[in-house]
């Protein structure tokens, strides 16, 4: 992969910077629209979310179904507009570009997404799956394309002869490889890898993982790497956000946040990663519920309906997201200081006084129309 993959982006001036700034943002749907065509409900699917991902390392971002993650990674590739906020990569807002600009940086900022099978195209044979961008991108001279493709082949863990090849006459595990070898092939600085192991078998997962690693040490990627299996995220992360109903609620360097989890919606999370020890006793946290719908959730913290440690003050106001060891962030009144804590009892108290007095008020207004 000589020449252009030779043009690694890490370099020892660059590596450590950050590559990837996420300053709160949102991404909404909506619900419903009326006659006009103005949205009457959405779901708040990213609501907010701050992180920065250094370059040559990798970040992974976990969370139940439908906690925003995957949202998340394709916002931030622009697969899909942002309601607000700002992604900034190398010090560029990606959503201040216009299509030419956009379609110019498309090649640096790549992803691979979790079933590799429906996001190949039955019809082309590999060769072409792969060299179709690089074409289309001139990342290479004409003349050098097709030992690129090879060299990109190998370096995946394929062979030459596989160019000819269709993607059904291949495994799960190769067909990953496929997909991986395509956004390598494009020659990108991040890769978003949205759950690119979730559908494979266990043998097969180690082999991609570690296949990731490689190209991660060989070419210096960066990768986002959004996944609820928090063992693969464990081996695989630098550092590791978790996300909670579009927000991000835990946010560490990956050794402190599996030693030291702080959140309670993390700590449940992690108590349910089982442990390779017959003799071991597992104290799993249960969380009641299911997760709320994001088109209506809670008010205050919106973990407070499963939490078992919620306070008042939870049930009203949302707990602010902060620095609770340094690099350590999290979002949770179980860490307030004692000023947050008088702040957000008084707003409680109002909150809680307002909602009886409206109570009180509704019930007159009943009994007057019933005394009518
Ligand atoms: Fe639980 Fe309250 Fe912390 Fe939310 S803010 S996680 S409800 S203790």
């Amino acid at each position: 992969m000589a020449e252009v993959m030779n043009e690694t982006k890490t370099t020892p001036e660059t590596a450590g910077d950050d590559i990837i700034v996420v300053k709160d943002l949102k991404k909404y749907f909506p619900t419903a629209t009326n006659f006009f065509g103005k949205a009457l409900g959405y779901v708040k699917a990213v609501d907010g979310v701050s992180f920065t991902i250094k370059r040559g390392t990798t970040m992974g971002l976990v969370g139940e179904s439908g906690c925003g993650k995957s949202t998340t990674g394709r916002t931030l590739l622009r697969l899909q507009d942002k309601t607000s906020g700002e992604v900034l990569f190398n010090g560029v807002d990606i959503f201040s570009l216009s299509k030419e600009e956009l379609r110019k940086m498309r090649p640096r900022i790549q992803i691979v997404f979790q079933d590799p099978f429906s996001s190949l195209s039955p019809r082309l044979p590999i060769g072409e799956i792969i060299g179709e961008a690089v074409r289309e991108h001139g990342i290479v001279p004409p003349e050098e394309y097709d030992d690129y493709i090879s060299r990109i082949m190998k370096a995946c863990g394929l062979q030459e002869y596989h160019k000819d090849r269709y993607p059904h006459e291949f495994s799960g595990g190769q067909r990953q490889r496929i997909c991986i070898a395509r956004a390598l092939a494009l020659n990108p600085e991040f890769i978003v890898c949205d759950e690119p192991v979730s559908a494979l078998d266990v043998s097969i997962q180690a082999q991609i993982i570690n296949l990731l690693r490689e190209l991660q040490q060989e070419f210096g990627l960066t990768y986002l790497f959004i996944s609820h299996d928090l063992s693969v995220v464990e081996h695989i992360s630098d550092t590791v956000g978790v996300m909670y109903l579009g927000n991000m609620v835990e946010y560490a360097e990956t050794d402190e946040l599996f030693a030291n989890p702080l959140h309670p919606y993390t700590k449940a999370l992690f108590s349910a990663i089982p442990i390779p020890d017959p003799d071991a006793q597992m104290n799993r946290i249960i969380l009641e519920g299911s997760i709320p719908s994001p088109a209506n959730p809670p008010s205050g913290c919106k973990f407070h309906t499963r939490c078992s440690e919620c306070m008042e003050m939870c049930k009203h106001c949302q707990p602010e997201y902060r620095e609770i060891n340094p690099g350590h962030f999290a979002a949770c009144h179980l860490y307030n200081t004692p000023e947050m804590n008088a702040k957000f009892e008084a707003e409680a108290a109002k909150v809680a006084e307002d909602k009886k007095k409206a109570v009180s008020e509704g019930k007159q207004v009943e009994a007057v129309e019933k005394a009518k």
